[in-house]
């Protein structure tokens, strides 16, 4: 196998991963001046805010993905090859993938994170992480089989622990999908369900921290708190998880909790990609770049976004949050970087500008905090839905979720609610401790 990529009298770019900042970089590369090589290991872009919104049966998966092929019909010096990144050759210049090596002149490593389970093996066998549209996918699937399986189940405690759904993690993800769960609780189940008890299907979220949404002010958090138990959602503080064998969730302080459904958003760590020494890999694995990108020590490879630690900006000495807007706005400054190092121009360094965070919690509830302003409920919502909205790539994709977040408003409904595959195969995970 070859990965086939035509010469170029053009420096090549070659750039693992087509996220955030992989997109961007593709998007911005002026390509009269650069030949553009993108690979990823699916051959869409997936929109993670809105994974949820899949995972809670609200969104079909394409309305949250769109095919990279699609995306750069018109731009001209741009090859996409479908494959996995596997490791840095630095010394001959080239990317190893699983279709075959390809060199660079410009290497940029864009391939994010994945779901941190902090070595705990069995956690990662039976938690249910919600990264990915595949794994939205399978914990949709879980999710709505354990609620059939109720119905019919023998013992009175299988049934309890299969109608009861615990989230760990109270961050963004943790109190949107909490949320959304919490209403088809109150308005789809009822009217499916006519003869299941709905108090008896109990939706819990536990942090180890003492409140939800760290990153986010305590007003914020209270907010964020205030509309979950509104809903009927069981706030757990301060419990550290040390195990989940499929039936039992164990708790630091020796307690325990028995579901069927474990929902682990509680933590990331960057994707690995060999062949870069040691010495470049910091907090969560991510890659220490400089304020250009540039990871330490590997000249002309760069690092954007969730995969990479860039400590250089005096507002986050630590490194940057986690964030689409930074691997958006890393991966437009490098595009002009690069054109600069061509034209012999000096580059200038990053700074992140942050736009302001939000989390939505239900129907016309959410938090957002923009500046030194911090507000939540409807028009925060309002808010948060038309900010996603136009993050959404292709019209098509937009009018859809439109729609379908129209439709959902005005129904209560969540139409999707389709056990596509029984016992999906779970992917292969990371435990990065
Ligand atoms: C559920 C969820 C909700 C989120 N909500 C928000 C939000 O509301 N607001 C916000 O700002 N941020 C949010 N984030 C974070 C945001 O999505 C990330 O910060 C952002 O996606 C980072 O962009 P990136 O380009 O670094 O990586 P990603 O967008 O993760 O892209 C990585 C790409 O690399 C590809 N890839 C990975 N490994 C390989 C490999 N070995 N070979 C080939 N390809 C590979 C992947 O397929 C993917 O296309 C959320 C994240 C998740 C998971």
């Amino acid at each position: 196998m070859s990965i086939n990529i035509p010469s170029s009298s053009l420096p090549r770019v070659v750039i693992a991963g087509g996220g955030f900042g992989g997109l961007k970089l593709a998007q911005e590369l002026d390509s009269s001046r650069f030949q553009i090589v993108l690979i990823d290991q699916n051959n869409y872009h997936q929109f993670p805010p809105l994974i949820y919104q899949v995972a809670s049966s609200g969104l079909e998966p394409s309305s949250i993905a769109f095919p990279f092929r699609s995306a750069f019909r018109r731009k001209g010096n741009f090859l996409f090859r479908l494959a996995s990144v596997e490791a840095v050759d630095a010394e001959h210049k080239q990317l190893l993938t699983s279709v075959g090596p390809v060199s660079y002149d410009y290497l940029v490593l864009a391939c994010g994170g994945t779901t941190n389970f902090f070595g705990k093996e069995q956690v990662a066998r039976h938690a249910l992480p919600m990264k990915t549209l595949y794994e939205s996918m399978n914990l949709r699937n879980v999710l709505l089989q354990n609620i059939e399986q109720a119905l019919v189940a023998d013992h009175p405690e299988e049934q309890a622990a299969l109608q009861r759904v615990i989230i760990v993690g109270g961050g963004p993800s943790g109190v949107e999908i909490a949320g959304a769960l919490a209403e088809m609780k109150r308005y789809v189940l009822p009217k499916d369900y006519p003869g299941m008890d709905i108090d008896a299907f109990e939706i819990h979220l536990v942090d180890a921290a003492p409140r939800l949404l760290g990153a986010m002010s305590e007003k914020s958090s209270e907010a964020a708190a205030r509309g979950l138990r509104s809903l009927g959602v069981e706030l757990h503080f301060g419990k550290m998880v040390t195990d989940y064998d499929g039936l039992t969730l164990s708790f630091a302080d020796g307690e325990a909790m028995r579901s069927r459904t474990v929902i682990w958003v509680s933590g990331i760590t960057a994707n690995e990609v060999a062949g870069l020494s040691a010495e470049t890999l910091g907090r969560g694995r991510r890659i220490l770049v400089d304020a250009h990108s540039e990871v330490l020590g590997y000249p002309d490879i760069f690092a954007l976004g969730d995969q990479s630690l860039m400590t250089t900006d005096p507002n986050y000495p630590q490194g940057h949050p986690q964030l689409a807007q930074v691997a958006l706005q890393q991966a437009k400054l490098l595009a002009a970087n690069l054109k600069a190092r061509l034209d012999g121009r000096s580059q200038r360094p990053f700074a992140y500008r942050d736009l302001g965070s939000m989390a939505t919690i239900g129907r016309n509830k959410a938090v957002a905090e923009i500046g030194r302003m911090k507000w939540g409920g409807f028009s925060a919502w309002l808010l948060w839905l038309v900010v996603h909205l136009r993050s959404i790539l292709s019209v098509r994709n937009k009018i859809i979720v439109l729609l379908n977040w129209v439709w959902n408003y005005i129904t209560y409904d969540r139409s999707l609610r389709l056990i596509l595959k029984r016992n999906i195969p779970v992917e292969p995970r990371d435990l990065h401790s």
